[in-house]
């Protein structure tokens, strides 16, 4: 099989994955004339996910072929598709060449499970290693790490990687052994155990030699070697939503407990999609993406805004978020009470859970009221969604007459109808 009939295959083969954001490496470029690339800029080439979100990186498998049968999954081994595999120094090739032609600017590699677990992992840290030990590729790398696989293989993979992920896969143990029985919740917990470990060990190591560069001499140079890097861009994860019944209450518990335990960078939500000669415990159907868009408002209202999960969604309120509004609307028209929030006096926490106001607009409103008190004319000034805030703030020459009327709120939060394009 030729290169190109192969790239076909394993591209379309690695669309899937969602979980390949480049955000948050170290810099590294090569304008001294010293290696190959640089990773500043996070777009890279484009590949599709099934609902047609733009990802940008050369997202590859290094093989389709795969010893499990995880049911969701289009690569599982009783799967009819056509298989391809990659050599090591192929992915290598390939990642030159098109770094060189200017398409990419990294590399997103995971891979089938071949012969075992160790074996699979060997040789997806060997391509990076050979990407930056032999060819000095400064690029954005990202390796998706196999859970089983042993501890020096991980080890060694953050060394080369900027960012690793181990995908959690579903929501739930229960649905794990159901849809993927092969796989263990516990290797993969244990793994992303061990990679915060070493995150947080070179992260550590870092600080400590910014901290005598600091205090030694202006001239004298340090006679330490570099703080060694690992997976400087952190760990993330991906959960396939709607593979199950599964709630989103039970989903962003799960977020929840993956960021607070494992320090995750990201959970990525990945829309089920429903695959060829499926198995007959699927649904037929893929979720509304809407669904996995709500999932995304929520988990960024968990990393930024204080949210816990259960206020965001819990089995209390049928454990599902509303598709027609967004998940700080929802909590804001299901608290009456806690509005109108006074825009001069309410605390940073407050302000951020008033629907409209992002944490930029926050600062800058925390940043105005220490020089007067704030009027309904400077929230415009200040960049700040006027029509969508003031039912819930009071400002001075503004009051609202009564509590958001949720009513309202929903008539204009539903969006326009839509007719349908002439072809
Ligand atoms: S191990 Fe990965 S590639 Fe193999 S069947 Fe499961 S999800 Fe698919």
């Amino acid at each position: 099989m030729d290169l190109n009939a192969k790239l076909a295959i394993l591209a379309d083969a690695a669309k899937y994955d969602a979980s390949c954001a480049s955000s948050g490496g170290t810099r590294r470029d090569s304008v001294q004339g010293r290696g190959v690339g640089s990773n500043e800029g996070v777009g890279i080439c484009h590949s599709y996910a099934p609902d047609g979100r733009c990802i940008s990186l050369l997202k590859i498998l290094l093989t389709n072929y795969c010893q499990y049968d995880c049911l969701y999954c289009v690569n599982r081994v009783s799967s009819n598709v056509p298989r391809a595999r990659f050599a090591i120094d192929e992915v290598v090739r390939l990642t030159l060449d098109f770094y060189r032609r200017n398409c990419i600017e990294g590399l997103f590699l995971s891979s089938g499970i071949i012969r075992s677990p160790d074996y699979t992992m060997e040789q997806v840290v060997e391509v990076a290693r050979r990407l930056r030990e032999e060819h000095d590729f400064r690029g954005y790398i990202h390796l998706k790490t196999i859970p089983d696989a042993a501890p020096e293989l991980l080890q060694r993979a953050g060394r080369y990687a900027d960012r690793l992920s181990i995908n959690i896969e579903l929501p739930t143990e229960g649905s794990l052994l159901s849809l993927a029985p092969e796989k263990d919740v516990s290797a993969i917990k244990r793994s992303m155990a061990r990679l915060r470990v070493h995150i947080d060990d070179a992260k550590a190591e870092a600080r400590d030699h910014q901290r005598v560069d600091v205090v030694s001499l202006p001239n004298a140079r340090p006679a330490r070697a570099k703080a060694k890097s690992f997976a400087a861009a952190g760990q993330s994860t991906q959960m396939i939503v709607g593979a199950d019944a599964t709630d989103d209450a039970t989903i962003l518990a799960t977020s929840a407990q993956l960021y607070g335990a494992y320090r995750l960078k990201r959970v990525y939500y990945s829309a089920f999609s429903p695959i060829p000669d499926a198995s007959s415990s699927l649904p037929l159907q893929a979720p509304p993406l809407v669904r996995e868009h709500r999932l995304y408002q929520a988990d960024w209202l968990m990393r930024f805004y204080g949210f816990a999960a259960d206020e965001i969604a819990s089995p209390r309120s049928g454990g599902m978020l509303r598709l027609e509004v967004d998940p700080k609307l929802a909590w804001a028209l299901a608290h009456p009470e806690k509005f109108p929030v006074d825009l001069d006096r309410a605390p940073r926490e407050l302000l951020l859970r008033v629907p409209g106001l992002g944490v930029k607009a926050v600062d800058r409103l925390l940043l105005a009221r220490r020089v007067r008190r704030l009027r309904s004319e400077d929230l415009k000034r200040l960049h700040v969604p006027v029509q969508k805030v003031l039912p819930f703030v009071v400002v001075t020459g503004h009051r609202p007459a009564k509590g958001p009327d949720a009513a309202q709120m929903l008539a204009t939060a539903k969006p326009a109808p839509l007719q349908a394009a002439l072809f």
